[in-house]
């Protein structure tokens, strides 16, 4: 299991955050406010900007940022900084979320506008989907939780792609 960042790494992250919100602001010659850092992504990506409400933070993996520290100290803050700055300059305006605003920015950045990353994230712990058992005349299924609240809802019927029965819930 990887460890997750610790506190004085998540400082040289927060710190590393507020350089390139130095920069954004040298750069379009305006003051930018500053947006909660928050160290409680999980799943598969290394850092997220979230808007929502009127209200924009910034959302680091510490499971992920911390397997790839360098990397990530390097490359996602300055991605996650460029998200942030190109939602305030464009005031509600759709962009696209990599588009040209935001290339140029990271240009300006001197940082590498990659988007995917395939990386090996064996250590970090994923969120587990919950799974319900289902019964059909030929086999047990496993179904996912958005499945299993339609069919409860009584909003969605699944078949099974065997047999065509329709699947019914067996409490476990
Ligand atoms: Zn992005
Ligand atoms: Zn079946």
């Amino acid at each position: 299991m990887v460890a997750p960042l610790s506190r004085a790494q998540q400082q040289q992250v927060l710190a590393r955050t507020e350089h390139f919100m130095c920069r954004a602001e040298a750069i379009h010659g305006r003051r930018f406010a500053r947006i909660p850092v928050l160290f409680d992504l999980r799943g598969r990506a290394a850092g997220m900007f979230k808007a929502a409400g009127g209200q924009c933070w910034i959302r680091f993996n510490p499971w992920i940022f911390s397997k790839y520290f360098a990397e990530n100290l390097r490359d996602t803050v300055p991605h996650e900084v460029a998200h942030y700055i190109v939602h305030a300059i464009s005031r509600g305006r759709r962009v696209r979320p990599h588009g040209p605003q935001w290339q140029a920015l990271m240009a300006r950045f001197g940082a590498a506008a990659e988007v995917t990353f395939d990386r090996d994230l064996s250590g970090v712990p994923q969120r587990r989907q919950r799974r319900h058992p289902y019964r059909c005349a030929c086999r047990v299924h496993q179904v996912s939780t958005t499945r299993h609240n339609r069919m409860l809802a009584g909003t969605g019927r699944y078949h099974c792609r065997y047999c065509d029965s329709l699947l019914v819930y067996t409490a476990p």
